[in-house]
């Protein structure tokens, strides 16, 4: 039975030094069977493994991780929580997403520190503004908010913008109920609330195998051991295309680094997240005053996780730009992660040729604003043993049909 965190318990901690925490999960053992293993304990690992407990009734379900919890791309993003999607398909599941996220510090007991505090895609030519105008009006048919702004209204809000500068701020697109959550409390509150429902989470376990009999999946070969499952949910973003492989097919996904940095702390100044496509930067500031500042990723595919120099110059470059006051301010750290790309920049929620195993993947540059809604609906589509209606779209079938939900064409920048 886990404490509930409040300010009660915060007081009564306080009296004894903050010695008495309970630990917020276990580290048990492997158990020889669980009636679903998922595979990868990012965000989206551990929302499935929670909901599936919740709301499914599903509890002797495992987390297998290769590493530590949160380690991978949920513990390396710059936090951008927004649903303005273009295409039906995205913003039913980026804006089911939006939905979980407004009352997921409650529901998990565990502050997550969702921030709406509103998103800005700057527009920098005529086809962006065609682009953010489209867009917009897509949003509003799907019922999600989105206002135009112009250039004035813009230089009202960040008093500190350069509108004149190489390629001038048009105009833009503001989704007031998009803003920001602290990554690592979300793999942190899930974790913590699907270990109080019974679920297994193991760290430093790496599956390095399926175990497949008359097409259909019987359990994983992993670091520590053989486990068996009635079925398995692999969550594991830039490293699907090889548990793919493991498992004997190929997934249509490309890896490349990805990568982030962040200033120095400064006083608070910048009141939203603001994206440009055109120049290619985005920005937030974090609660403790450091600038969160989102690059591209590289132009090659690789697993280090790191990436490529030129990126920092041309992303530097970009936020002088359009913030010259920042010009002499210091970056304290920068890093990448392995983001795994789909041609059409969609993500795959998906059964496979191998029955009982499900592959949740492909959330590329813009996986972490979908957490809750992504975990949420894969938890069901496994439970059911049939996708949930709102990830029916993202099946790996797409790739064959070509009915392609294709995001790439709509924002040059997906986070
Ligand atoms: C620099 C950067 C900035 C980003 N910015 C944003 C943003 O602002 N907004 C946004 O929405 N998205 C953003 N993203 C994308 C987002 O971070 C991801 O889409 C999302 O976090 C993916 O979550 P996940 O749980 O699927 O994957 P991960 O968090 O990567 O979890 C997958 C886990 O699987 C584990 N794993 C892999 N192979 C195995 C194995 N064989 N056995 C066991 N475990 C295994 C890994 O160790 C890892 O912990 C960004 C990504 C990066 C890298």
């Amino acid at each position: 039975m886990k404490n509930k965190y409040s300010i009660f318990s915060l007081a009564r901690n306080a009296l004894s030094y903050h010695r008495n925490w309970q630990q917020a999960w276990r580290s048990p053992e492997p158990k020889k069977q669980y009636d679903v293993i998922i595979v990868g304990g990012g965000g989206h690992g551990l929302a499935t493994a929670y909901y599936l407990a919740k709301e499914c009734g599903i509890t002797n379900v495992a987390i297998l991780e290769k590493g530590w919890i949160g380690g991978g791309n949920t513990g390396r993003n710059t936090t951008i929580v927004r649903s303005n999607y273009l295409w039906d398909e995205s913003a039913a599941i980026y804006d089911h997403a939006m939905d979980l996220w407004s009352g997921l510090s409650q529901e998990l007991n565990y502050n997550v520190m969702f921030s709406p505090r509103g998103l800005l895609h700057l527009a920098h030519s005529v086809h962006d503004m065609q682009e953010i105008s489209r867009r917009g009006h897509s949003n509003h048919l799907n019922g999600i908010d989105a206002e135009f702004l112009t250039p004035e209204q813009i230089q009202k809000m960040l008093p500190f913008i350069e509108l004149d500068c190489r390629y001038p701020v048009m105009g833009g697109i503001l989704q007031k109920r998009g803003g920001t959550a602290r990554h690592d409390a979300v793999a942190w509150g899930y974790a913590r609330a699907a270990d109080a429902l019974g679920v297994d989470i193991i760290q430093n376990c790496e599956v390095t195998g399926f175990d497949i009999q008359d097409g259909a999946v019987r359990g994983v070969q992993t670091s520590r051991g053989q486990i068996s499952a009635n079925k398995v949910g692999v969550v594991a973003a830039g490293h699907c295309s090889v548990l793919a492989d493991l498992a004997g097919f190929r997934l249509p996904i490309e890896s490349f680094p990805l990568q982030a940095m962040v200033s120095e702390p400064i006083k608070p100044i910048v009141n939203c997240v603001v994206m440009s496509n055109g120049v290619h930067a985005y920005i937030s500031q974090s609660d403790k005053g450091e600038l969160v500042i989102g690059a591209s990723s590289d132009t090659y595919t690789s697993y280090t996780q790191t990436g490529g120099f030129d990126v920092i110059e041309e992303t530097i470059g970009a936020i002088v730009e359009l913030y010259p006051l920042f010009s002499r301010m210091k970056m304290m750290r920068q890093w990448g992660g392995i983001v795994d790309v789909t041609v059409d920049r969609s993500p795959i929620l998906s059964k496979t040729p191998v029955e009982n195993l499900y592959f949740n993947c492909g959330w590329g540059t813009g996986g972490f604003k979908a957490t809750p809604g992504s975990g949420h609906v894969f938890a069901h589509s496994i439970a059911n043993g049939q996708m949930h209606p709102i990830a029916a779209p993202f099946s790996i079938d797409r790739f064959h049909t070509g009915g392609l939900i294709d995001e790439g064409a709509a924002a040059a920048v997906a986070h």
